[in-house]
């Protein structure tokens, strides 16, 4: 494994400096480690940012599609080059195991080739015009500097997603990586940079997050901002982005139900979904969390889960055998406790799990809840961890009663092979992502966004791309 030497700095205008603003630790949540530090911009190198991300716009919006991508795909393969690295990074700084951590990396890879494919298929239409001999052109435009804004639980691929997109569409960028997960994002601009994207097209900072966004959803030249984070934040992002009508691309919270139906084989269910639930230690937007089970499976996926949930080695990515890793920091133990708690004092039994585990690092138990009543705070809010519900019912309506109480709508699941199961779930849940006796991942070429507090807008497929640019209209007479 390479060193542990991860320092992360600005990028801005092709430059690689130090923060003005200070630094912190750079820590891994698998011990405690200070694995290096991360630079902090002040609001001048934020600012620096902007202008050279709206400096490098035109030429970069000029530059033919099909160069654009070409660049995209040889940031790709760079990065498939240097695959050891990125991983080493998402497993120290991201906690991931090295199964995850490699995942990721791929995903990471891949988002970027995809795009690099898609910058020349972006296309328009032309239209006949109402006067004769007239036409219409519908012409896909970039929109400027977008502001990408990543958080830390897939730092490589959600930043892969945002500017593979972004520039493929013809945008330049101001990404705000997560301060948990800065190195991840260093390891990709450096492979952005030696695949010879000009400077200014992408600029990378991190420092005091709400004072960072704030700047850049405040600055004109900043057309689009696409975030990825927690539906707190979200919703502040938008109110700052509504004062320039900035366009928002927000992928937000989930907090993903399983319909387990009378008719499911429980040994699937748990065989599909435990490594949904317990990758990167549950921390995933499409994690399944909320299972709703038919009366008559209830024990035995409850067995299920608590037999899966007791076979993961807790340990730090580079142990041998370690097949769940910590979680991001200290907070988030905090978190699941109170919600553990309050789960519990109105009735809910603790099946396995419910502790931070005693060593170094953020470790928790992966935990079963059985009997959860409907009015647990668990059941609202996403855990974002290794923790899983289980409620039973007795009817479809029920089941889909609960999973809608929510206030999130993302990722769901059902197990059932019925069709008219299958037609009346599809019909009636509130989801964006549905997995049908299947998992539910988010890959480069199919669009998808949230609904609710899930947040609106599309990454993925060619609706991601077009969402960094607007359809010019142009009325053309005939010459
Ligand atoms: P977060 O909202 O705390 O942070 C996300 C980003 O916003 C980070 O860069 C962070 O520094 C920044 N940020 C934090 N506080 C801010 C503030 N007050 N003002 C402006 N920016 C701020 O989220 P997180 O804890 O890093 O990530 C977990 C969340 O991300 C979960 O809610 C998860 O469901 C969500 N998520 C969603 C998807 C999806 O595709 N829908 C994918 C992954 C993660």
């Amino acid at each position: 494994m390479p060193a542990k030497n991860l320092d992360a700095h600005l990028f801005i205008n092709g430059q690689w400096q130090e923060g003005s603003a200070g630094k912190r630790d750079n820590v891994d949540p698998g011990n405690g480690d200070i694995l290096g530090i991360v630079s902090l911009a002040s609001a001048s190198q934020v600012d620096a940012a902007i202008k050279a991300a709206d400096a490098a716009f035109p030429a970069w919006s000029r530059t033919p599609a099909v160069h654009r991508g070409l660049l995209l795909k040889k940031v790709s393969a760079l990065l498939a080059e240097r695959v050891d690295e990125l991983a080493n990074a998402l497993l120290l700084e991201g906690g991931k195991t090295k199964a995850d951590a490699y995942g990721e990396a791929g995903r990471a890879i891949e988002a970027f080739g995809w795009n690099g494919e898609e910058a020349s298929r972006v296309f328009g239409k032309v239209h006949t015009g109402i006067v004769e001999g007239s036409t219409r052109l519908s012409v896909p435009t970039a929109l400027g500097v977008a502001a990408a804004i990543t958080p830390w639980n897939f730092p490589a691929v959600l930043i892969a997603r945002k500017l593979g997109a972004a520039l493929a569409a013809g945008c330049t960028a101001v990404l705000k990586a997560s301060e948990f997960t800065p190195y991840s994002a260093t390891v990709i601009i450096r492979a952005i940079v030696d695949a010879g994207i000009p400077a200014g097209v992408v600029n990378l900072v991190y420092g005091d997050p709400a004072a960072v966004s704030e700047q850049l959803l405040a600055a004109p030249e900043v057309k689009i901002v696409s975030f990825t984070g927690s539906t707190h934040v979200g919703k502040l992002l938008a109110a700052q982005a509504a004062r320039n009508l900035t366009r928002c691309v927000f992928e937000l919270g989930g907090h993903a139900p399983v319909i387990v139906w009378e008719d499911a084989d429980p040994e699937r269910v748990i065989q599909v979904t435990a490594p949904a639930k317990f990758g990167t230690a549950g921390q995933s937007c499409v994690a399944p969390t909320r299972y709703l089970v038919h009366e008559s499976l209830h024990d035995k996926i409850v067995q299920g889960l608590v037999a899966k949930a007791e076979s993961y080695q807790l340990g730090h990515g580079l142990e041998d055998g370690t097949t769940l890793g910590p979680v991001a920091h200290a907070g988030r133990i905090a978190e699941f406790k109170a919600l553990i708690e309050d789960a519990v004092s109105k009735g809910a039994v603790i099946e396995t799990g419910g502790y931070q585990v005693d060593r170094p690092g953020f470790f928790f138990k992966p935990t079963i809840l059985s009997n959860v009543p409907s009015d647990a705070k668990i059941l609202f809010e996403e855990p974002f961890g290794p923790i899983a519900t289980v409620q039973k019912v007795a009817s479809l309506e029920q089941a889909l009663e609960h999973a809608n109480a929510a206030p999130y709508a993302f990722a769901a699941y059902l197990f059932s092979d019925s069709l008219r199961v299958r037609n009346e779930v599809v019909a009636k849940l509130n989801a964006s992502n549905l997995g049908i006796n299947q998992t539910a991942p988010s890959l480069p070429d199919v669009a998808l966004g949230g609904l609710g507090n899930s947040g609106y807008g599309y990454e993925g497929g060619s609706e991601g791309v077009l969402a960094y640019t607007q359809l010019k209209l142009i009325n053309q007479s005939a010459l």
